[in-house]
This record gives C-alpha cells, sequence and structure tokens, in this order.
C-alpha cells in the first residue's frame, strides 16, 4: 500500500457528486486488525499494512499519490422518506486502485471525521461498530455473498462521546464502487441531465461493461441492476441475514452488500425477525427484505427515467417492465439456492417443482417450531450420513415431509455425496449475535482474542471443527427476545 498510486476517475468525472476533503488528524492511531489477504488481492504485500508508515494512509492523514480524497454526496429514502442531501458525512472516498484481477476497488474511509455533508454528526466511528462492520464483511464474502470489505482498522487514541465514552477508530474499507441508488436519486433529481447520464455511463463502465455500446443502455443498466440485486437478496434470505437499514442510500448498482449498522444473523427462522433498535414498524424485517429491495429498485427506475427516454411515457412502460421482473428473478435465485440447501440442486421439470414444495413446506415447519436456521439444514444433511439417529431437531413431528425429502434425495443420487453438496452450501458457522456481541465487548475493553478467534472460524464457515462446536450454537431464546441492534452511528 505504501507505494500505491490511486486513481480518481470517480472524483475527476463526477465533481458535481464530489467535496474535496481531508481526513482529521488523529491523536494515537494503532492497527486493531488488517485484511492481509484483501491486501494480496489488491497487489500489495499481505505484511505491509502492518508497517508503522502505513497507517497514516489508512486512516487518510497520508495521501497517496493520486489520491484527491472526496467526501461523496448522495441522497436517499430513508424509512421511505426521502432526503435529498445526505452523502458522507464522516466517510472519504480515498481514490481507486486497480486489483491483481485488473478489476477496480474504491479505497474509502469511514470515521474520518466531519464532512461538509455531516449535517449534526461528529463524523466520528467508534471501534465497536467498525470491527462489526470488518467482521461482518468477511463473514459475507466467506459465505459467497458479495459485501463491501474491510481492508483494516485502526483505533484513533480518541475518546468519543455516544451513550457512553468509547474508543475511537476508522475503518478502512474496499468496494467494488460506492454508487448507491442514493446517487442516482440525487442526480436526478438535482435536474442535471448531463450529469445524470455522466453517472449512469460511469456505473454502466465501472459495473456492467458490456452494456456500454447499447442503445438501450440506461434502461438496461437498470436492467442489471435489478438482477444483481434479485441475486444478492436471495443470497442474504439463504443464509438468514438481516440487513437491518436498507434505505435507498444503503443499496449499491454493483450488487455488493454495503453499510453493516444494524444488521444481524437469525437464529429462530421467523420471517418477522428485526433486531434494529430504531426499526418500530419492522420495515426491513427478514422476510421483508424482497420487497423493500423492489421498493429501492423503484426508486432507481424513477431516477433513470429522464435517460431512457426523453418522452416520458416511452420510458416508463418497459422501465416498469423491468421492475417487475424483479420478483421472478428474486424467486428464481432463492428457489435455486433453496434446492441446493436440500441436496436437491440437480432435480429438473416436475422435480425440481417437487424440490421447491419440499423448500417451501420446510420453512413453514421451521417456522411453526421456531428452527434454528442456520443448524436446521446441517442437521438434515447429518442424518443423511445416519450421523445422527435422531431426526433433525426441526422435523420432529414432521415425518411425512421427512419421508418425501428422504425420497427425493434417493431419486437424486447417493445420500453420502448429497449430504456433502448440502455441507458445501450450507454454514456451520454464522455471525451468530451472542458471539459478535461477546467478540466486540471485549474488543472494546483491549481484549481481542475472542475477536480474532471469531473471525477465524467465520473465514471457513462450511468447515466442522470439534473445538468450535460453540460457534455452531444458537443463542437462548431469552438472548435473540432481547437483543436489539444500533447504528453505530
Ligand atoms: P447510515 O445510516 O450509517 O448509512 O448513515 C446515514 C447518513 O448519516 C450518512 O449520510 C452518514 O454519512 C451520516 N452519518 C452517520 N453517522 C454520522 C456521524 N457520526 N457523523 C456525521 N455523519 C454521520
Ligand atoms: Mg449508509
Amino acid at each position: 500500500m505504501v507505494d500505491a498510486v490511486l486513481d480518481d476517475s470517480f472524483a475527476r468525472r463526477l465533481p458535481e457528486l464530489c467535496h474535496p476533503w481531508q481526513a482529521a488528524p488523529a491523536p494515537a492511531p494503532r492497527l486493531i486488525v488488517a485484511n492481509d489477504r484483501l491486501a494480496a488481492d489488491l497487489g500489495w504485500e499481505p505484511t505491509e499494512l502492518h508497517r508503522s508508515d502505513a497507517l497514516g494512509y489508512l486512516i487518510g492523514t497520508e495521501v497517496l499519490p493520486g489520491s484527491h480524497p472526496v467526501a461523496q454526496v448522495y441522497a436517499g429514502h430513508q424509512f421511505g422518506s426521502y432526503s435529498e442531501r445526505l452523502g458522507d458525512g464522516r466517510a472519504l472516498l480515498l481514490g481507486e486502485v486497480t486489483g491483481v484481477d485488473g478489476r477496480r476497488w474504491d479505497v474509502h474511509l469511514k470515521g474520518s471525521g466531519r464532512t461538509p455533508l455531516a449535517r449534526g454528526g461528529d463524523g466520528k466511528a467508534a471501534l465497536g461498530p467498525m470491527l462489526r462492520e470488518f467482521l461482518m464483511g468477511e463473514a459475507m464474502v466467506a459465505l459467497g455473498v458479495p459485501s463491501t470489505r474491510g481492508l483494516a482498522v485502526v483505533a484513533t487514541g480518541e475518546t468519543i462521546q455516544r451513550d457512553s465514552p468509547l474508543p475511537g477508530a476508522v475503518l478502512c474499507r474496499v468496494a467494488a464502487s460506492h454508487l448507491r441508488v442514493g446517487t442516482f436519486e440525487y442526480a436526478a433529481r438535482s435536474g442535471d441531465a448531463d450529469l445524470l447520464a455522466r453517472l449512469a455511463d460511469y456505473a454502466i463502465e465501472r459495473h456492467y461493461p458490456a452494456l456500454a455500446g447499447s442503445p438501450s443502455r440506461y434502461l438496461d443498466l437498470f436492467a442489471a441492476v435489478v438482477d444483481a440485486q434479485a441475486a444478492l437478496v436471495a443470497r442474504w434470505m439463504l443464509v438468514g441475514f438481516i440487513h437491518g437499514v436498507m434505505n435507498t442510500d444503503n443499496m449499491t448498482i454493483s450488487g455488493e452488500t454495503i453499510d453493516y449498522g444494524p444488521c444481524a444473523f437469525m437464529d429462530a427462522y421467523d420471517p418477522a425477525t428485526v433486531f434494529s433498535s430504531i426499526d418500530h414498524g419492522g420495515r426491513y424485517a427478514y422476510g421483508n427484505q424482497p420487497v423493500v429491495a423492489q421498493w429501492n429498485l423503484a426508486r432507481l427506475g424513477e431516477s433513470l427515467l429522464a435517460v431512457i427516454d426523453q418522452d416520458w411515457h416511452a420510458a416508463v412502460e418497459p422501465a416498469t417492465a423491468v421492475l417487475r421482473s424483479f420478483s421472478a428473478s428474486y424467486e428464481g435465485y432463492f428457489a435455486a439456492g433453496l434446492r441446493a440447501k436440500l441436496g436437491l440442486a440437480d432435480t429438473v421439470g416436475e422435480f425440481a417443482a417437487q424440490a421447491d414444495d419440499l423448500g417451501r413446506e420446510l420453512l413453514e415447519i421451521m417456522a411453526g417450531q421456531r428452527a434454528d436456521f442456520t443448524g436446521t439444514f446441517r442437521s438434515l444433511s447429518a442424518t443423511l450420513r445416519a450421523e445422527s439417529a435422531m431426526p433433525a431437531q426441526a422435523l420432529v413431528g414432521a415425518a411425512s415431509w421427512y419421508e418425501r425429502w428422504l425420497a427425493a434425495i434417493d431419486r437424486v443420487g447417493r445420500r453420502r455425496d448429497l449430504a456433502d453438496a448440502m455441507d458445501r452450501v450450507n454454514p456451520v458457522v454464522v455471525p451468530r449475535n451472542h458471539l459478535v456481541d461477546e467478540a466486540l465487548i471485549a474488543a472494546t475493553v483491549g481484549e481481542l482474542a475472542p475477536y480474532r478467534q471469531l473471525l477465524a472460524a467465520l473465514a471457513q464457515p462450511f468447515e466442522q471443527r470439534p473445538r468450535l462446536d460453540r460457534y455452531a450454537l444458537p443463542a437462548s431464546a431469552e438472548f435473540n427476545a432481547e437483543f436489539r441492534t444500533f447504528c453505530g452511528t
């Protein structure tokens, strides 16, 4: 990193969306966690992040050649209400780097001090929430879910005031980009058609370059984002992830998960599950996520109308058709994922339809029993190996379902092979609330061992390891009933 040269294509090409800015000084910066594997993916020496001369770059007090840090402007619908000026109140885009795979990545800071977009906030971030975002992102990537990723968390040495005094920190994160639905909402409502077209062309270049020459490229961009988000939200649903604050400013154009504030994984399966302390109406409950994603995408579609066609009516009709395609697309991704979780990936035609029915019925049974979402699928593969003499816990009283599932399995292949295939898609370890909580409480008082152990377990979520049994178990129902998550602002 210390020898890196960054590009500033966003700042150069979309200056209307930028406030050039610099990070706040930090009294006593100290590296808390570094992502050596990610550093290597970016073409840097894996140990480089640990060098004392890297620290300033990781918090923005030193600026790499080619970097012109900016606070990005965006708008957004928060819990359904529009805010015309959100943007990076406590974050900065440092610039872009080309990774070893040839792809361009944003390097970005969170917690780097007040910007002109900070409104009432102090521009700072606490260590706990930044470690949480780092851990959640790594867990998601290991689970095969597209996500922004932490490169490092640096404690600033500053004490910041929240409900109580907390250690301050800066997260340095990497993303395919930080373009959001809210970025398009801002550009559309600025009334500057040229800005909107330049933003859309920039998004196409970065995320969907195959669309660049198409005369219908803006409609195609919309369709590509609809598909990417349908795929993303299906992946969330298949691992029991609840984002918690699916405002349009927290939804990417790339299809990566972004802004881990009050997110959580669900233990007991219940579509109404909500953990966020500010989500009183359950707008962002687990089971609402597909509908909310489509609602957010409608806001993206509206924002793109002016460039899709100058004639409003000629734009609305195809854009509406694209928006409607979300449901079938989402259902397709989710159903395929659920079949794989049941060991029935290789089914077609009527057998695939039967597998889908089995999946739907299982979810109903699980909801009725408040079965552990992650554990149930692993216990099914265990019964196939006859490792567990008892039927899976979730299936007590569901003998008919179990018999039909076994019959479907026996039509597809050998039980042992299918159990292996299931274990490749059904994790043993996910970042369960009580584990994350316990690791962060320790980290906040300087005891990092539990955090590092959890991070290591989450890096290989499909591996059953005897010493890590504790990580596979849900919290008590009482813990989860009381558990609340916070935005970490
Ligand atoms: P979030 O819900 O975390 O995505 O943040 C929503 C908005 O609030 C964004 O514009 C953030 O930049 C801003 N924000 C959150 N926390 C702070 C803070 N401590 N200081 C300034 N702005 C903040
Ligand atoms: Mg945000």
